[in-house]
């Protein structure tokens, strides 16, 4: 594991760990709007029109986002605009990374003090960012690290494009050791529950695929939404008529242990979550992604595949199992690898598509909340005045 050095974007900024401040939402940023209401930003800061393109090439095109670096712009609409649309909304508090240099992770600090982070994974024919849409997460599942913190509040659309675009930009700086330049791949698999900050998750999707200079120009279909299943919201994304894919964490076939391990269940049921998503795989033609953390001795019995082999048969779906990355304390273990390996056959058997994720960035707490987790032990093990930041 590297500790990379981490250069402060914001040197004005108050030292939020320190400071006593409440949840709130950051101020407005370019990313924030679509290009129309770019135009209307610049005119009313009495800014050329052409500037909003200006502007959106060098932020999403050029991925600078730092208006000191734009040096075509004269210096008094530099300050203007770094007030009112290029505000600093993310600081870095810690960067890592591990795999010889394939996955970096970044922790961040919001401008109140909340903490989240991203994760940029390098393989040979793409590069992936796995982005939080929320600091923290109210869906309490109890093998999760970000589930243990609760909900802090939801991020904004530029906040989670700002996440996007640095990690595109380190990409492009050729910092993933043996990937391509070019971030193509994005999936809201951070902190957060996507489909519980609905709104701003899909404008945030419309800004990554917009193509330049209005967006990042992604391709939809490289986009991952992972939800917990809120069904209802599972239902809008249909009637959206995007074709980003749609992850769904089921963790257990059956109700009563899904019931715990995704409390969310007690809610929406098995059978009503997978209606919604083979509903979404129907309506976009794109495969629906089941997650499945193995956790020993709690949901890798063999019946277990065999029932979830059942209710996915003939399906457009397919099975991602990730090995449990155990969180500090908790009393859950990852299965062993003959049980996965027995799981995986039975699934396969069962004619389900089946892959295991790959355990990237395990050596730097890669594992959903883990490092914001670390860094808020740490931090009120400080004092009680840090103990606020932590909630
Ligand atoms: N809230 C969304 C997205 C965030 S988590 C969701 O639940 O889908 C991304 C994935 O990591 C989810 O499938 C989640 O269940 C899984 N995950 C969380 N903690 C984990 C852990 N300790 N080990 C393995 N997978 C974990």
């Amino acid at each position: 594991m590297t500790i990379l050095p981490v250069i402060p974007t914001s040197p004005d900024q108050p030292d939020a760990v320190t400071t006593k401040r409440r949840p709130s939402m950051p101020p407005r940023h370019l990313a924030d709007l679509d290009l129309a209401a770019r135009k209307v930003a610049v005119t009313t800061l009495g800014e050329p029109a052409f500037r909003a393109k200006q502007l959106s090439t060098h932020y999403f095109g050029r991925l600078v986002r730092d208006v000191g670096a734009m040096t075509d712009l004269p210096a008094a609409s530099r300050e203007r605009i770094t007030g009112d649309l290029l505000p600093t909304l993310l600081t870095p508090v810690r960067e890592l990374a591990c795999d010889d240099g394939a996955t970096r992770k970044t922790l961040w600090r919001l401008h109140d003090g909340a903490l989240v982070e991203s994760v940029l994974m390098g393989y040979p024919d793409r590069v992936t960012a796995c982005v939080s849409s929320q600091a923290g997460c109210g869906m309490a599942c109890p093998f999760c690290a970000t589930g243990q913190q609760g909900l802090t509040r939801n991020l904004s659309i530029a906040e989670i494009v700002d996440q996007v675009v640095y990690l595109a930009g380190v990409a492009a700086s050729g910092a993933v050791t043996g990937s391509p330049p070019r971030l193509s791949r994005v999936v809201f698999m951070g902190m957060g529950e996507p489909l519980a900050n609905y709104p701003r998750v899909i404008e945030a999707v419309r800004r990554l695929t917009a193509p330049a200079p209005e967006g990042l120009g992604l391709s939809q279909r490289h986009i991952t939404v992972s939800t917990v299943g809120l069904v209802p919201a599972m239902r809008r994304l249909i009637a959206e008529e995007l074709s980003v894919t749609l992850a769904l964490s089921l963790h257990a076939p059956d109700d009563d242990l899904r019931d715990e391990l995704v409390p969310v269940n007690q809610r929406w049921k098995v059978a009503e979550v997978l209606d919604a998503a083979f509903d979404y795989a129907a309506r976009t033609g794109r495969r629906v992604s089941i997650e499945y953390a193995l956790i020993r001795d709690v949901n890798d019995q063999p019946w277990r595949a065999d029932l979830l082999g059942r209710l996915l048969h003939g399906k457009l779906a397919h099975v991602n199992l990730i090995p449990l990355n155990p969180t500090p304390g908790s009393k859950w273990d990852a299965s062993p690898k003959p049980v996965e390996r027995e799981f995986v056959r039975r699934l396969r058997e069962a004619g389900v598509a089946t892959t295991v994720r790959d355990t990237r960035g395990r050596e730097i707490d890669g594992a959903c909340g883990q490092l914001a987790a670390g860094e808020l032990t740490e931090a009120s093990a400080g004092g009680a005045a840090d103990a606020e930041v932590a909630q």
